[in-house]
């Protein structure tokens, strides 16, 4: 597990990231690229502004080169905003009672948000996100892809995936046994400190170390499709962005594969949330950070999200090779039944305007969302993104 391995790895990444230090150490070895990778996070970006330009735009020309501007399409789909859990960022903790609604939607409820996006929207691909709540179960989450699996069937199919609390192993077995495109988790942050910090007992996410084991909870259960992520902004970001390499390498070392997507939300102030300064890298930083896991990981489909505005969404999206959100409600029922709230601040990138504006910008959706505007399907219906 990994989290047997994270002591072991720290002083290491520490001195490497402070002074430059080659990788030392003997436990775990690491790639050449994956030590590129991490020498690289440590330039200071700010300080050569116009070189990292060029360097972004060289990266976008490469994803071009492989994936000629497609971009896989993604609307999250909110199940319930009912939360155990008091991870202090987040407008949907337990405590919070400033500017949310909560709402664990039935099965009937969900099939109606799902049946708008896919017929209405056009959308084929359905990330089922869930708070942690304690009246959702794993069984529930796999009978909400099975629904869901339907409702895309009848439509010429599309990809399912799955973004919610970490699960044990059985509890993943029985995702794992339903036709998923891929199960995210984002580690928040891997500064063990800031973790404990930020996520107050009770509940089963104060546990760091069960967190962390996630991963291999669902690679042991047979889930080979996983999204892996920090959200950007809660602690030294190139520490958080260079733990995440390793844990990949971890990953790709013991299972045989790395990480399928990989989550890049960052840190936005929530309504109800506690404030949280000084963490979160600039624009520049964080188009960076994406360049240099892109680049040692080429494989890895970041997830373009609507936390951020349309130029950034552009510019982190340029060649291609990623997922893309624009649709974006994070209240459950939040397409059809108008319930209020979010769980953080987002965009809503909806209708024909923004495709087109992501047309203009070289990008072209690889699945036939967009034959509604008589662009043909670039592959077939319930492809998905490969790790
Ligand atoms: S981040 Fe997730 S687990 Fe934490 S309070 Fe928000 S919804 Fe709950």
């Amino acid at each position: 597990m990994f989290s047997a391995l994270y002591d072991t790895l720290r002083a290491p990444l520490t001195a490497l990231l402070r002074h430059g230090t080659p990788w030392n150490c003997p436990e775990f070895p690491i790639s050449t690229r994956t030590e590129e990778a991490l020498h690289a996070l440590r330039r200071d970006v700010r300080t050569h502004p116009m070189t990292t330009e060029i360097l972004l735009q060289n990266a976008a020309e490469q994803r071009m080169a492989s994936h000629v501007g497609r971009y896989y399409p993604v609307v999250p789909v909110y199940a319930t905003s009912i939360c155990a859990e008091g991870c202090l960022y987040c407008n949907y903790r337990r405590e919070n009672h400033e500017g949310v609604e909560r709402v664990r939607l039935t099965d009937d409820q969900l099939e109606h948000e799902m049946r708008f996006l896919v017929h209405v929207e056009g959308h084929r691909v359905l990330e089922l996100v869930y708070s942690s709540d304690p009246g959702v179960s794993a069984g529930d989450i796999a009978r909400h892809l099975r629904i869901a699996r339907r409702v895309l069937d009848e439509a010429g199919g599309g990809v399912t995936s799955v973004n919610g609390p970490s699960l044990d192993e059985e509890g993943y077995r029985l995702l794992a046994q339903q036709d998923t495109g891929f199960v995210a988790l984002w580690q928040e942050t891997y500064d063990r400190e800031r973790y404990g910090l930020l996520h107050p007992p009770p509940g089963v996410k104060c546990n760091f170390e069960n967190r962390l084991d996630a991963f291999d909870r669902m690679f042991r259960a047979g889930i080979r499709r996983v999204g892996m992520g920090v959200l950007s902004g809660l602690a030294d970001w190139r520490w958080d962005w260079g733990m995440l390499l390793l844990h990949e390498e971890y990953m790709e070392r013991t299972y045989g594969t790395g990480p399928a997507v990989l989550g890049i939300p960052r840190l936005k102030h929530a309504p109800g949330a506690d404030r949280i300064d000084g963490y979160t890298p600039t624009d520049l930083e964080f188009r960076y950070a994406v360049a240099v896991h892109q680049d040692c990981r080429p494989d890895c489909y970041p997830f373009v999200n609507t936390r951020e505005d349309w130029g950034l969404c552009m510019d982190l999206a340029r060649g291609g090779g990623c997922l893309f959100t624009f649709n974006c409600s994070t209240i459950p029922g939040g397409y059809t039944r108008r319930h209020r709230g979010a769980q953080f601040v987002s965009h809503d990138f909806g209708g024909p305007l923004f495709r087109s504006a992501a047309n203009a910008s070289g990008l072209r959706s690889a699945l036939p969302w967009q034959e509604q505007e008589g662009e043909p399907a670039a592959t077939a219906p319930g492809s998905g993104p490969r790790g």
